[in-house]
């Protein structure tokens, strides 16, 4: 889970799209978030038609179908607005190319600008497959209703569920009820954390999902994260010495241990070395 500056969107979109047609849009509005983005509402929509057509932009599209701004009148009348629809408004078409870098960047500049940090591209060689990218760190699904923003920084007590800004409220962080005989909390699947913390993820996978690893599992993972320039300044120093520590348990020959392991289940000389 990152947050994209326009030029690394572009690079993004030019290392895995290169050739192909993509259209690039603003969300105006999309069900289930919790940002706030042009809208709060889509019935607002007849409200930002005109400064939009001031501002030169020529479609918008409310639930995938595209509806020209000039044409709007018509089509106000039919349409039904609800909490559930998507509206987007059409930023650019193009194709990814060498020479058409500069436009792609300009034109996410545009859409994060008119997105409010947000960026949708759809994949017109796809079928019309659509991805998010958002300037601040996020995890959007494709599945709207899981759709996530993550407007504040993230913080270490986020990933605890010791802490109550992290914890599943609904197990209290404690990943099932103790009375019951039931394992899992189904909330957070014994996950323990709040969803939008377990929506975090790098490579695919959440902190408790990363903690299921054994020790030498995390150091090899760890390992083969490649890293951007950006990543490495900020997490250089921490991952240094989260490897010093996998190296030593495993040295001391504590490699049958998961991260995840409870204090309680490990022996007086594991719980030693812990420690
Ligand atoms: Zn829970």
């Amino acid at each position: 889970m990152i947050g994209y500056s326009p030029t690394r969107a572009a690079t993004y979109c030019t290392e895995n799209y290169a050739g192909e047609r993509l259209e690039l849009l603003a969300p105006l509005y999309l069900p289930g978030a919790e940002k706030i983005l042009l809208l709060d509402h889509p019935k607002h929509l007849p409200n930002v038609i005109e400064s939009l057509k001031q501002d030169g932009f020529v479609r918008i599209y409310v639930n995938g179908k595209g509806i020209r701004l000039d044409e709007w009148e018509e089509y106000a009348t039919k349409l039904t607005l609800s909490k559930k629809s998507n509206v987007d408004l059409g930023i650019d078409r193009l194709r990814v190319n060498p020479d058409e870098q500069k436009r792609l960047a300009e034109a996410i500049e545009n859409a994060f600008q008119r997105g409010h940090g947000l960026l949708k591209i759809c994949l017109t060689d796809h079928a019309g497959k659509t991805e998010f990218l958002s300037e601040t760190p996020a995890n959007v699904e494709s599945d709207l209703s899981l759709a996530f923003f993550q407007q504040e920084e993230l913080t270490p007590r986020m990933f605890s569920f010791n802490s109550h800004i992290g914890a599943c409220p609904t197990c209290d962080g404690l990943g099932g009820f103790p009375s019951l005989h039931d394992p899992l909390c189904t909330d957070c699947c014994g996950e323990r954390l709040k969803a939008e913390y377990r929506a975090v993820t790098i490579n695919e996978r959440n902190i408790s999902q990363f903690c299921q690893f054994t020790v030498p599992e995390a150091r090899r993972e760890l390992e083969s994260w490649t890293l951007t320039e950006n990543q490495r300044t900020v997490a250089e120093q921490a991952l240094g010495e989260i490897l010093t520590r996998l190296k030593f348990l495993e040295n001391v020959g504590l490699e049958y241990l998961t991260l995840d392991q409870k204090a309680s289940t490990l022996s007086g000389r594991t719980d030693f070395y812990i420690r």
